[in-house]
């Protein structure tokens, strides 16, 4: 009998990462929901017959109780908790949110990627992690999250070349902007109204599930096959260019 592939879905309590989590399971994996809201994940585990794990990324702890949840073997990472926090320029940020903003995603990662990469090696998986195309562009009030992105972007070229010649994939995702679920509202703190005004620019912003449809296309390629980065933008956005 096969085993059933197992996933990680980290920052799995909303917006995208639920929507991968979801999306996975419907393909057959095993998925572990990690992010710190227990009782959001609880549900979403119980929903698609997975598993959830309390997991702040930027805690050691934490991380290593998500190695010792996976075991040995694990087929799909999906490096996702993150996001943006503030929305303001380098004159006015405030340099903790900038500190939380670096150690989530980019230690965050880092960190999810390093404790697992052991038994995602042993069973030939696959690294996904969720960057955007604000880690290649600039925008006034993007220091930050740019800043952040463009990191995830530059570990991801790194372990690329790091993880030549092993048996684990490795792959970057960048949406451009996704309407999903709590991002604006952490992104513009917790102002609906400076943030539809933002929405309100793009004329079909992508969803959760295009996003999640994305990964589902990278963990579904045969092993041989490494899709290295997608670029994933709303067509509105694309013709504009
Ligand atoms: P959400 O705010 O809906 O989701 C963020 C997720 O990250 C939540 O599940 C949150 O869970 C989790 N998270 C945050 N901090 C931590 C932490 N310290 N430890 C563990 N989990 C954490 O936003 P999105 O779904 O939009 O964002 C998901 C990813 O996609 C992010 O990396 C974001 O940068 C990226 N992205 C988003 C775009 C967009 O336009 N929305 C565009 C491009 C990329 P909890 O609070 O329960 O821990």
């Amino acid at each position: 009998m096969t085993q059933r592939r197992i996933a990680v879905v980290t920052g799995a309590s909303s917006g995208i990462g639920r929507a991968t989590a979801r999306r996975l399971a419907a393909d057959g994996f095993e998925v572990i929901c990690a992010a710190r809201r227990t009782d959001r994940i609880e549900a979403l585990a119980q929903e698609i017959g997975g598993r959830a794990l309390t997991c702040d990324v930027t805690k050691a702890d934490d991380i290593a109780a998500l190695a010792a949840a996976v075991g040995d073997r694990l087929d799909v990472l999906v490096a996702n908790a993150g996001g943006a926090i503030g929305t303001e320029t380098v004159a006015t940020a405030k340099l903790e949110e900038w500190r939380t903003m670096y150690d989530t995603n980019v230690i965050g990662v880092a960190a999810s990627i390093q404790t697992l990469l052991p038994a995602l090696t042993k069973a030939h998986g696959v690294i996904i992690t969720i960057g955007s195309v604000a880690g290649m562009v600039a925008y006034e009030g993007g220091a930050g999250y740019c800043g952040v992105k463009a990191a995830v972007h530059s570990l991801m070229m790194s372990l690329r070349l790091e993880l030549f010649d092993q048996p684990v994939r490795v792959c970057e995702i960048d949406p451009g902007m996704v309407a999903s679920d709590e991002f604006s509202l952490v992104r513009f703190h917790g102002d609906e109204q400076k943030a539809a005004a933002v929405y309100a620019g793009v004329e079909a912003p992508l969803t959760q599930e295009d996003i999640a449809e994305t990964v589902a296309f990278v963990a579904a390629q045969p092993e041989h096959v490494n899709i290295d980065q997608l670029v994933v933008r709303p067509r509105a956005q694309a013709a504009a260019h």
